[in-house]
């Protein structure tokens, strides 16, 4: 059903998408072995993500493993690494994913985790080293990878290791925050451990208008709710085109809800997404949401806002002058963060059109 609200895992389930999702197959035809997902927060990454690995697995005999990063850095924030070990680990045990290749990860001896099996403690490496020996071709996924950022060890370098010597295991990273994705893989560095690996990167964009229009339709058709086309044209306006917003109100309506209430709710929803999202850079300063809001009010009528008067406007609402280096650092980390868009030199724009009510208010 369209409007459900957790991930899809089908492609069958999936509106759209099929561009994406061939040019995912033809590039792992090709044996590439790195690739990178990208969208803003609700645009159904993790729902391509499982729905393309759950299509390739079935046909193909592709095996997978899913690593949410984010689950993985809050249970152990500081060496992720043994959180990712124990579910590949699990993973192998659950799909058999490699063979008799178990035993050599049963035999060794490693510190750290605790798991629910008899087998103690892998380590991250022999299980890898274990998939990519019993596997032609096995695929591992870090959902949200830039989580993995704050773990102590520089998991790139284990990235370029995977990528260099294991060459039956593709690597696939997904992330919202695109910037802060790029500067945790850090594949332009010279020096760094993933430079000059090849990546094939997947966007997954917005819906266009006539596509969120169809998903909408669809979604109510499903329920027997017959819609009038028209009606449905100021939620393809104010939701544009982010599908999880987009089942969200259809959620709503379904469960009796009017339209102004659903649109209402969602934009609740949305103001507690934005309260956790928004915590990393409240801890770095309160000025990052200031900022926001003098975007969300500059851009009324035109969509954007440009430099020079988000800063006053932001001044303004401060009472406080804000340097030049400050200003720009507050812009580029909100871009990071995904929060901020940059549309030609000096114009900014909020991207998802319910983070721009929300801030609007
Ligand atoms: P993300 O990982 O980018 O935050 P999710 O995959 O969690 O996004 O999707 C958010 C919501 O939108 C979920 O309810 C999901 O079912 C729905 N959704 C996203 N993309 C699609 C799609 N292509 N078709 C149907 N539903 C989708």
């Amino acid at each position: 059903m369209l409007f459900d609200v957790q991930p899809k895992t089908s492609i069958d389930e999936l509106f759209g998408r099929r561009a994406e999702y061939l040019s995912f197959l033809d590039a792992i035809e090709k044996r590439r072995n790195f690739f990178i997902i990208t969208g803003p927060r609700r645009i159904g990454k993790t729902s391509f993500l499982y729905a393309s690995l759950n299509e390739l697995e079935k046909e193909y005999g592709i095996p997978y493993a899913v690593i949410d990063a984010r689950a993985a850095t809050s249970l152990n924030s500081k060496y992720p690494q043994r959180v990712i070990a124990e579910r590949l680990y699990k993973a192998i045990i659950r799909k058999g994913f490699v063979g008799g290749v178990i035993s050599k990860i049963k035999g060794l001896k490693i510190g750290g985790i605790e798991i629910e099996t008899q087998d103690k403690n892998p380590d991250i490496i022999d299980v890898l080293s274990a998939i990519n020996e019993g596997n032609e071709l096995a695929i591992i996924a870090f959902d949200e990878a830039q989580y993995l950022r704050f773990s102590n060890e520089d998991l790139t370098k284990l990235f370029a290791w995977v990528l260099d010597s294991l060459h039956n295991i593709v690597l696939v990273f997904t992330g919202s925050q695109v910037g802060v994705l790029d500067n945790f893989l850090r594949l332009d560095e010279g020096n760094a451990p993933l430079f000059g690996r090849y990546e094939v990167r997947i966007p997954l964009p917005r819906f266009n208008p006539s596509e969120s229009l169809e998903f909408l339709k669809r979604g109510f058709e499903e329920y027997g709710i017959e819609t009038n086309e028209r009606d449905l044209l100021p939620v393809v306006k104010v939701l544009d085109g982010v599908p999880g917003w987009l089942v969200h109100y259809g959620a709503h309506r379904v469960d009796g809800l009017p339209h102004d209430e659903a649109i209402e709710k969602v934009l609740e929803k949305a103001m507690t997404y934005v309260q956790t999202e928004f915590q990393e850079l409240d801890k770095l300063s309160p000025r990052y949401r200031v900022v926001m809001r003098a975007i969300a009010k500059l851009s009324e009528g035109k969509g954007y806002a440009r430099w020079e008067r988000i800063k006053s406007l932001a001044e303004e609402e401060l009472g406080d002058e804000i340097d030049e280096k400050s200003m720009r650092n507050y812009l580029s980390k909100l871009v990071d963060y995904g929060f901020l868009e940059t549309i030609g030199y000096g114009k900014y724009r909020i991207p998802d059109p319910v983070m721009y009510r929300v801030f609007r208010r």
